[in-house]
Order: structure tokens, then sequence, then C-alpha cells
């Protein structure tokens, strides 16, 4: 008989979910992949385009292995009880679903531009001609990629760097100075010990110091997985991501995978961090897993480890902070020149897997 598997979401998890399945259960599945566009949007690259580089976008229908059904449309819905999903006006009926809706910025405020999504950084991209100051709130990993990439690419433009936390607090030593010196060198204004209280169309207000005069504000305080699972009644955490056990696959609803950044992975006493180094090699995991359960094997626990993360300062700088399995900072890093290039060969790695069926 042939299993039914419905993947919502063609970003890095989704699209590599559904190929690999395709290629392990071939003729024994029918997959559809749902997705609410056509082409296939290298997030990770979302800051470059939101500078203004051609990045250029990849139609899915080239990405997908054969066996592999494209469905564009909206999910607006799961019926995890009736094992049904909504797609804009139709319902669809599963045997296996596998939930793989990535994320939006959490709690973005008015006035804001966001990061988080494509739409997002094209709007960004369009508002930034004969702007003179823009302010970066929130100096995580995705906020200091943005505020270099529009230093390099702007070099007229003031750009502030926001947070209540020196930027990479969490890194070691040697990351951090690397990161200070950086942006000296590109001329991004940071300012720590600052909490952003709200914002307005004259810049950010800061806790104790009042409005920093900006232009433009950008929004990079923080992901959320989008709503849909909770509405359909899985349980979720704080940030909407779906707990998953050592299979990836719902407490509630074994029969739903959750791969990416909807999914609420522990390992090591910790619930993985959103990162596409977390989502890819987690998605090759789950189509294994539920291929073995499908043929009626036992699969292996989930075994997963961070081993970098990757920060990019613009085109020709970066660092790469090795770390421990736990994600915890090494005191071993990379910076500058070889750091970008890095960063760009595992960012261009991606993509490379999707387009190569061996690889799958
Ligand atoms: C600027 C930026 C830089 C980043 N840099 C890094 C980095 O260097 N390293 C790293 O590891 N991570 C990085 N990340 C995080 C990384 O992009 C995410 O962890 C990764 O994209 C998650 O993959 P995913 O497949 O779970 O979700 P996504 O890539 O977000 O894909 C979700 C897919 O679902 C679709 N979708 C969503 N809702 C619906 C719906 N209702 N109906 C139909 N389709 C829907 C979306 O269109 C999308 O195709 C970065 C993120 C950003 C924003």
């Amino acid at each position: 008989m042939t299993t039914r598997i419905l993947v919502l979401g063609a970003g890095y998890a989704g699209l590599f979910m559904a190929n690999r399945l395709a290629k392990l259960l071939g003729a024994a599945a029918e997959i559809t992949l749902v997705n609410d566009r056509e082409v296939f949007v290298e997030r990770v690259r979302l800051h470059q385009i939101a500078a203004g580089q051609d990045i250029g976008v990849h139609p899915l229908e080239t990405l997908l292995a054969p066996g592999v059904r494209l469905r564009i449309g909206r999910v607006g819905e799961i019926r995890p009880d009736a094992r049904k999903i909504r797609v804009d006006e139709e319902m669809l009926g599963y045997d296996r679903l596998v939930y793989a809706l990535g994320s939006h910025a959490a709690a973005e405020p008015e006035h804001t531009y966001g990061i988080a999504g494509y739409d997002q950084a094209l709007q960004l991209r369009d508002a930034l001609p004969g702007k003179e100051s823009v302010a970066v709130i929130g100096a995580g990993l995705t906020g200091m990629e943005i505020a270099s990439e529009l230093a390099e690419c702007h070099p007229g433009l003031r750009v502030h760097l926001v947070d209540e936390f020196e930027p990479g607090h969490r890194l070691s030593p040697a990351a951090r100075r690397h990161l200070g010196a950086a942006f000296d060198r590109l001329g991004v204004q940071v300012h720590t010990g600052r909490k952003c209280t709200g914002v307005t169309t004259a810049g950010p207000a800061l806790e104790g110091s009042g409005t920093l005069p900006a232009e433009l504000t950008v929004w990079a305080g923080g992901f959320a997985a989008p709503d849909i699972a909770a509405s359909g009644g899985l349980p979720v955490d704080g940030s909407g991501r779906v707990p998953v056990d050592e299979f990836l696959r719902s407490h509630d609803y074994p029969e739903i995978t959750v791969v990416g950044d909807a999914a609420a992975v522990q390992s090591r006493g910790t619930t993985v961090r959103m990162a596409c180094g977390a989502g890819v090699p987690n998605a090759f995991y789950a189509a294994n897993a539920l291929a073995n359960t499908l043929r009626g094997k036992q699969p292996k626990p989930l075994w997963f480890r961070f081993f970098a993360q990757n920060i990019s300062l613009g085109r020709r700088d970066g660092v790469v902070q090795f770390v421990y399995p736990d994600d915890r900072p090494h005191r071993t890093v990379l910076t500058g020149r070889v750091a970008a290039k890095w960063k760009e060969l595992v960012t261009s790695g991606g993509m490379a897997v999707s387009k190569r069926p061996w690889l799958r």
C-alpha cells in the first residue's frame, strides 16, 4: 500500500526531507511538498538581499527529486485528529505529516523592518536608497550580520547596532575582540546596555537615553514558529515550536514528524537553537527514521551536535566560532577572510545538496 506523506514547507528542512524520503521510499510513498511560493528562498542570505545584493532565487521544481509532487498554496490549518490539513480552500488527507513551516520574527514592533522573511528583506532593500541612518535592534547572529552587510554595501549609511548585551556576548573572548574590531572598521556604532522600549518613525526609544535618531529601524529580536501547530491542537513551547521525541515526532501525534525551526529538539540537555546547521542534518536523520519506521524497522534515536557558529561580517570578513557539542564556545576561532570563505562554503553547501541528487 502507498503511504501518503505530506511535507509542509519547502525551506531547507522540508525540501531536504521530501527529496530524501522520495529517494529512500520510491514508489512505496506518494510525497507531496506544500509551499506558499514557487521558489526556494535561501533564508541564510536574506541580509545580503536586504543590503541590495543580487542573490537570485531557485525555482522549486528544479530542486525536486523524482516522485515529489509540488503543491503551491498556503497551509492555513492542521487537524491532527482527522489527519487532514487545509491548503488554501482545499482539505488534504495524509498518513504521515512532516511539519516544516520554519519561523518568522518574534514580536516585531510597529515602524520596524524585518529580516526574517524574503518579502521583508525586499521591503528593507527598497526602503534604503536615500536614507542616511539605520538602527538594527538585536545584536544576535542575525543582527550582527545585517548591520555589517548594510555598512559594507552602503558606505555613506550610519549604522547603529543596539542591544542590552555586548555583540557576541555568548562567544569566546577572541571572537568578541574580532567583532568589536570589525564593527569599528565598518563604522557600525554599537550601543550596548540599551534596552529598546518602543519604536517610532523617529527611531528606537532606548531605556534611559531617549530616542536614537534613525530613519529606518530593523528588527532582529529573535524568531518564533508559526501558530498553525498550536491552533491545530499540537502542544508547543513558548516560541511556538513543537516538542519532539528522539525520533523527531510529536509526542502526542507520532504520525507527525517535525523538522527545522518549527521543532523543539532536545539534545544534550537543551533545546537546539533555530539554525540551518541543525535543520538540515536533523531532516536527513528524520527522513531515515521515518523511512525505517514505514519499512517496519526500529529507527535509532537522534544524535546531534553543533560544530560551529558561522557569522558573516560583510563579504570579506567573518567569525567562525567552534563550539562544544552543546553549542558552548570553544576558544578556537577563525576570523577575517578565511572565516568569510568558510561561511560562504557552508552557505552554498545547502544549495549544493539540493541540486545534486547523489548528495540527498
Ligand atoms: C538573515 C538570516 C541569516 C541566517 N543565517 C544563518 C546562518 O548563518 N546559519 C544558520 O544555521 N542559520 C541561519 N539562519 C537561520 C536559518 O535561515 C533557519 O534556521 C532555516 O531557514 C530554517 O529552515 P526551515 O526549513 O525550518 O524553515 P524556512 O527556511 O523558514 O522554510 C520554511 C518554508 O515554509 C514555507 N511556509 C511557511 N509558512 C507557510 C504556510 N503557512 N503555508 C505554506 N508554506 C509556508 C516558507 O515559505 C518556507 O519555504 C539565518 C536566518 C536569517 C533570517
